[in-house]
């Protein structure tokens, strides 16, 4: 390691243990009542034997409840004699947005999620950040970060990757996303790149998978069943734990449907301010130049 701090972030676990570890992250976090003050983020990581290493993040923004409940009870109940490989659940990265129910920080007014690759002198979630790329995901084969729409919107219940470029990586991410069997895979063209942990996880050449399970600020009791069940499969898909994915849909459908956004004219953006009345529900059949 060079001079550079690597990170102001201590982790109280120990990455390369085997068994389960159960521990914080403790960001230092200096206000009004606590000079020396941190935030405490929980970690769980569970390892046994060799295998592929998974990463389960939820939380990233604060207002997205589904990701948080699915990777909370995964982490409590994994057992690590059922396990080959590992499995680093953080089910609430950006605790201080987690708790004041946003999706940005309320401690920089910043999207976590934008900040990427971040900063370990930078504001609290530039410092969050940078630890997630630069202590976390060299730890790990599997990225699985699970969203909702939050506040801001709604979405079909759907994992979602990009189009990355190499082939390979194509196809296992493909194929991954079958495997966590939600009812859609999005893949998609993004509007702001670059800054997104989806993105930063491609830098590494590490798989990368998001979800959107549900949205409207509440918990989609469906969303956080779909979470459940993606999580299960995507151990069982990799060969960490026994079994194979359950991928059957409510619908009876026997996989998930994978959808594609090409380009910017997948998006609608108001042109003004006002009162948008929505005419579909998320997951409706419409044509282009149709009224949304
Ligand atoms: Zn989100």
């Amino acid at each position: 390691m060079s001079s550079e701090i690597k990170s102001r972030v201590r982790c109280d676990i120990d990455l390369d243990a085997p068994g389960r570890q159960a521990g914080y992250l403790r960001a230092p976090l200096s206000r009004n009542t606590s000079g020396w003050g941190t935030v405490e983020i929980p970690i769980v990581s569970v390892k046994n034997g060799s295998g592929p290493r998974i990463l389960f993040t939820g939380g990233v923004h604060g207002d997205e409840y589904e990701g948080q409940i699915a990777i909370s009870r995964l982490a409590r109940t994994l057992d690590p004699a059922t396990v080959q490989g590992q499995v680093i659940m953080i089910p609430a990265v950006n605790m201080p947005a987690v708790m004041n129910d946003t999706r940005l920080s309320p401690v920089d007014n910043r999207d976590m999620n934008r900040c990427f690759p971040g900063n370990p002198r930078g504001t609290f979630s530039e410092m969050l950040a940078h630890f997630i790329d630069a202590i976390v995901l060299p730890h790990v084969d599997v990225s699985i970060d699970l969203h909702t729409c939050g506040h801001s919107g709604d979405a079909a219940l759907s994992t979602n990757m990009h189009y990355v470029s190499d082939k390979a990586m194509r196809e296992k991410t493909m194929a991954a996303a079958a495997a966590f069997g939600a009812p859609y895979n999005v893949v998609f063209w993004g509007v702001d790149e670059g800054a997104t942990l989806t993105s930063a996880v491609e830098r590494r050449g590490i798989l990368s998978l998001g979800t959107e399970l549900g949205g409207w600020g509440r918990v989609n009791v469906e969303g956080v069943r779909i979470a459940d069940r993606g999580l299960q499969n995507i151990m069982r898909h990799f060969g960490l734990i026994v079994g194979e994915p359950e991928t059957r849909q409510k619908d009876g459908a026997a996989a998930t449907r994978h959808m594609m956004v090409r380009d910017q004219a997948g998006y609608s953006f108001a042109p003004s301010g006002g009162l948008f009345e929505p005419r579909n529900v998320v997951g409706d059949d419409c044509r282009a130049g149709a009224k949304l």
